[in-house]
C-alpha cells in the first residue's frame, strides 16, 4: 500500500470519497499530515491510521564548517539510503533533494554516478525529505523551507512519474506549499523527460547541464551525450522556454584545463547567443576516483567575463556550499 505521502490531493480526495468519506475532508487530512496537527474526526482519523508514513531513520548528519549546511544520510525500510541536503541563506533554507538511489547517468565527476543505478525513490519518498527538513527547521524555530533543488541523488527527469507526483504534493498550497516556481529540476539533458515537462506545463524552473560545448568534449564527461547530443537538446531547451515562458538555467561545471578556456567560453557563448537561458557556473567540487580540480577564482570570472561580452546573456557564478563534508553538487553518494 502506498504510504500517506503518496497521495495527491485530488488521489486523496477519491480514496476519502472510496472509503465513504466525504471529500471535503481531504483539506483537514493534508493540513494535518504538512502543518499542524489537528484532530480529524474518527472515520478520517482511521482513514491516515490505515496508511503509513515513509520510514526513514537518520544515519548521518552531517554540518559544514560555516553551519549553513547540514547534509543527512537517510535510509529507507528497505536498507537503501539517499542524501538530503539543507542549506541556510539570509534565513532562508532551500533543500536539495534526491529522486534515484545512485544514478544511470554515469557523469565521469561525479560520486553518485560512480555508484551505479539501484532504483527509483517513490514519490513519497521524496515528500518525505521535505518533511523531515521542515521538521527539522521548526525543531531550530526556524521558516520552512522556501526553495527546492532536484539536484540530489539521481536523474530526476529518469523517474518521471514519481517525480511529477511527489512535486505537485511538495507545491500543494493547501499542504507543504512551495510554489512551482520556487522548484528547480537539474537534468543531464534527458530529452525525452525535457519535453513531457514542457507538456506538463507546471512552471518549474529547468536546469540543464551542459559543461562542453561540442559533442567530443561533452561525451568525454557526460555519457549519455552519445544518446542526446547538444543540438537536440538545445532544441528541446528551447521549445521548453517557449512553452513555459521561462528561461532555462545552463549549468557549466568548470574543470581546469578541461573546459575553462577563453576558447571554450567563447564556444559556449555561440552555442547560446540569442537563447533565452542564464548561465550558472560551477566550479568543480572535488569527488574521489576523479582527477579533476576547481579553476582559480580569477579564471572563473574571465571564463564569465568572455560569456557576457561574446553572448550578451546572464552568467552567475554558483556560490560554494558545504564542500567540506561533501554536500556540494557532485558529491553526493551516501
Ligand atoms: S551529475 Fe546528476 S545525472 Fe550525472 S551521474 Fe551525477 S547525479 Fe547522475
Amino acid at each position: 500500500m502506498d504510504s500517506l505521502y503518496d497521495f495527491t490531493f485530488s488521489r486523496l480526495e477519491d480514496s476519502l470519497r472510496d472509503a465513504g468519506i466525504k471529500a471535503l475532508h481531504a483539506k483537514e487530512v493534508y493540513r494535518a499530515i504538512y502543518k499542524v496537527s489537528g484532530i480529524l474526526v474518527p472515520a478520517v482519523q482511521a482513514w491516515v491510521d490505515q496508511r503509513q508514513p515513509v520510514e526513514t531513520t537518520v544515519v548521518r548528519d552531517i554540518a559544514s564548517s560555516d553551519g549553513e549546511t547540514r547534509k543527512f544520510l537517510l535510509r529507507f525500510a528497505d536498507g537503501q539510503e539517499i542524501e538530503t541536503v539543507l542549506m541556510g541563506y539570509r534565513g532562508r533554507s532551500t533543500a536539495c533533494i534526491s529522486s534515484q538511489v545512485g544514478c544511470a547517468m554515469g557523469c565521469v565527476f561525479c560520486a553518485t554516478g560512480k555508484m551505479g543505478f539501484t532504483r527509483h525513490l517513490s514519490a513519497g519518498e521524496m515528500v518525505t525529505q521535505i518533511k523531515f527538513l521542515n521538521t527539522h527547521l521548526a525543531s531550530e524555530g526556524k521558516e520552512p523551507l522556501r526553495n527546492v533543488v532536484m539536484m540530489g541523488m539521481g536523474e530526476p527527469l529518469h523517474n518521471f512519474k514519481e517525480l511529477m507526483t511527489g512535486l505537485e504534493i511538495i507545491s500543494d498550497p493547501r499542504g507543504i506549499g512551495i510554489a512551482p516556481s520556487r522548484i528547480s529540476i537539474s537534468t543531464v539533458g534527458h530529452i525525452p523527460g525535457i519535453q513531457k515537462l514542457a507538456e506538463a506545463g507546471k512552471g518549474y524552473q529547468l536546469s540543464v547541464s551542459l559543461h562542453g560545448a561540442s559533442d567530443d568534449e561533452r561525451g568525454a564527461l557526460i555519457p549519455v551525450n552519445k544518446r542526446w547530443p547538444i543540438a537536440d537538446l538545445l532544441e528541446a531547451c528551447r521549445a521548453y522556454s517557449e512553452k513555459t515562458e521561462r528561461k532555462v538555467l545552463i549549468a557549466w561545471t568548470l574543470i581546469e584545463g578541461a573546459n575553462d578556456s577563453d576558447d571554450h567560453a567563447t564556444r559556449l557563448a555561440e552555442l547560446l547567443k540569442g537563447r533565452q537561458v542564464h548561465v550558472n557556473l560551477i566550479p568543480l567540487n572535488p569527488t574521489e576516483g576523479f582527477d579533476g580540480h576547481p579553476p582559480s577564482e580569477e579564471r572563473v570570472l574571465e571564463f564569465q567575463r568572455v560569456i557576457k561580452e561574446t553572448a550578451e546573456i546572464p552568467v552567475t557564478v554558483r556560490q560554494r556550499r558545504g564542500i567540506d563534508v561533501g554536500a556540494g553538487c557532485g558529491q553526493l553518494a551516501g
